[in-house]
C-alpha cells in the first residue's frame, strides 16, 4: 500500500506536533516540512527535509496533503487559499468569529483548483464542536457548556507580555470547579463568564519595574482580563522555565437537556472531557487524521472547502470501514 505523502507547512508548536503524529503512523510518510525563514537556520526533530516556501509549488505531484500549521492571526488568512490552490489542505484556524469568512476564501480557492482543504480542524474548533454539534441534535431541548483549562492560554500570555515593565508571561485558563459540578449535577445554571473561569498570571518584571502598576494594568485589561478574576504572580525567568514551559490544556464539553412529556420529563448530562499533557502534540495528531481523510476523500473526487463536521469518520480512522464497523459498532 502506498503511503499518504504529506507536507507540514510551518515549523513552530503545532508543526512539530503533526511531526510526532506523523511518525507514528503507519500509513504516512513525511516528505518535507515547507519554512518561510531560512531552511538552514531550523533543524527537525524527525531529520525531515526542511524547504523554503517559495519552492512549494514544485512538489505538486509529489505530496498528497499539506498540513499547514501557520498562526491564525496572520499566517493562515493568507497560505490557507494559497496553499489551496495547489495542494489538498488541512489547517487548525481557530478564531471562531472568522471561521465562515475563512471557510470561504479557502472553499473558493479550492474548487476552483478541484482541491480538497479541511479548515478549523483540532479540539477547539474540531472535536469539541463535534461533540456540541451531537449534543444539540440528540438533546435538542437544552443547554451547551464550555469550560476550557486548566491550561495555556498564548493570546492572553501575549498580551501580558505586552505590558510595560513585563519581560516574560504565561497566562493559564482555569475552569471553576463549582460551575462545572452544577453543570454535572444537572443544574442548568446561567453561568456569567466571571462564574465559568479564573485566569491565573505568572509574570516575570523588568528589574526596577512597578510591580503594583503591572498587576493594576493586567486585572484591568479590557477583553482579556477585566471580566474575570484574575490572580497575578511575580516569579523568576528561571522559574518560569522550570515550571511553565509545558504546554497542557483540556476542557469540558457539555450539553444538559431533557426528554419526555411535559411533568414527566427526564433529565440527562453529556459530558466530554480532554486532560492534554501537550495541546501542540494532541492538536497535531488530530491534524494527522484529517489529512488522512482530506487525501481518502478526494481520491474519491470531493472537493471545496469542508469543515469537520463535513468528513466522516470511516475516513478518518486508519482502520478500513468495515473493520471499523466490525470493532467499534
Ligand atoms: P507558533 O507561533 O509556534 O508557530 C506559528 C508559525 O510561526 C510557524 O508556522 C512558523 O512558521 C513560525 N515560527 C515558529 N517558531 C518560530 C521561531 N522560533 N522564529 C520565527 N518564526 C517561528 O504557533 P503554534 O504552532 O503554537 O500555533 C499555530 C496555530 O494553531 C495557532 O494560531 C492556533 O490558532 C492554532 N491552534 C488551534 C487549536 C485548535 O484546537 N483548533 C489548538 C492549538 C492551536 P515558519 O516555519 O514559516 O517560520
Amino acid at each position: 500500500m502506498q503511503k499518504i505523502r504529506v507536507g507540514i507547512v510551518g515549523y513552530g508548536n503545532i508543526g512539530r506536533g503533526v511531526e510526532a503524529a506523523i511518525s507514528a503512523a503507519e500509513d504516512m510518510e513525511l516528505v518535507a516540512v515547507f519554512t518561510r525563514r531560512d531552511p538552514k537556520s531550523v533543524t527537525t526533530r524527525s531529520g525531515a527535509k526542511l524547504v523554503h516556501m517559495d519552492e512549494i509549488a514544485s512538489y505538486r505531484g509529489a505530496v498528497d496533503v499539506m498540513v499547514l500549521c501557520g498562526g491564525s492571526a496572520t499566517d493562515l488568512p493568507v497560505q490557507g487559499p494559497q496553499i489551496a490552490a495547489l495542494f489538498n489542505t488541512v489547517d487548525s484556524f481557530d478564531t471562531h468569529a472568522k471561521i465562515p469568512e475563512y471557510l470561504q476564501s479557502v472553499d473558493a480557492a479550492a474548487r476552483q483548483a478541484g482541491t480538497l482543504s479541511i479548515v478549523s480542524v483540532g479540539w477547539d474548533p474540531g472535536l469539541f464542536s463535534i461533540m456540541r454539534a451531537i449534543g444539540g441534535s440528540v438533546l435538542p431541548d437544552g443547554n451547551d457548556y464550555t469550560f476550557w483549562g486548566r491550561g495555556v492560554s498564548q493570546g492572553h500570555s501575549d498580551a501580558i507580555r505586552r505590558v510595560e515593565g513585563v519581560k516574560n508571561a504565561i497566562q493559564y485558563t482555569v475552569p471553576i470547579e463549582q460551575a462545572c459540578e452544577r453543570v454535572r449535577a444537572g443544574e442548568n445554571p446561567a453561568l456569567t463568564t466571571r462564574q465559568k473561569h479564573v485566569r491565573e498570571c505568572y509574570v516575570v518584571a523588568q528589574e526596577g519595574a512597578d510591580r503594583a502598576r503591572i498587576e493594576h494594568d493586567i486585572v484591568t485589561m479590557p477583553n482579556y482580563f477585566a471580566d474575570y478574576d484574575t490572580t497575578v504572580h511575580f516569579i523568576t525567568e528561571q522559574e518560569l522555565h522550570e515550571k511553565h514551559s509545558r504546554m497542557p490544556h483540556g476542557g469540558f464539553v457539555f450539553r444538559t437537556g431533557k426528554t419526555g412529556f411535559t411533568g414527566e420529563e427526564n433529565r440527562h448530562v453529556i459530558e466530554y472531557a480532554l486532560k492534554l499533557d501537550s495541546n501542540p502534540e494532541f492538536t497535531g495528531s488530530i491534524l494527522a487524521a484529517y489529512a488522512r481523510a482530506a487525501v481518502r476523500l478526494s481520491r474519491e473526487g470531493v472537493s471545496g472547502g469542508k469543515t469537520v463536521f463535513d468528513i466522516p469518520l470511516t475516513a478518518l480512522s486508519p482502520l478500513g470501514r468495515d473493520e471499523l464497523i466490525k470493532n467499534l459498532l
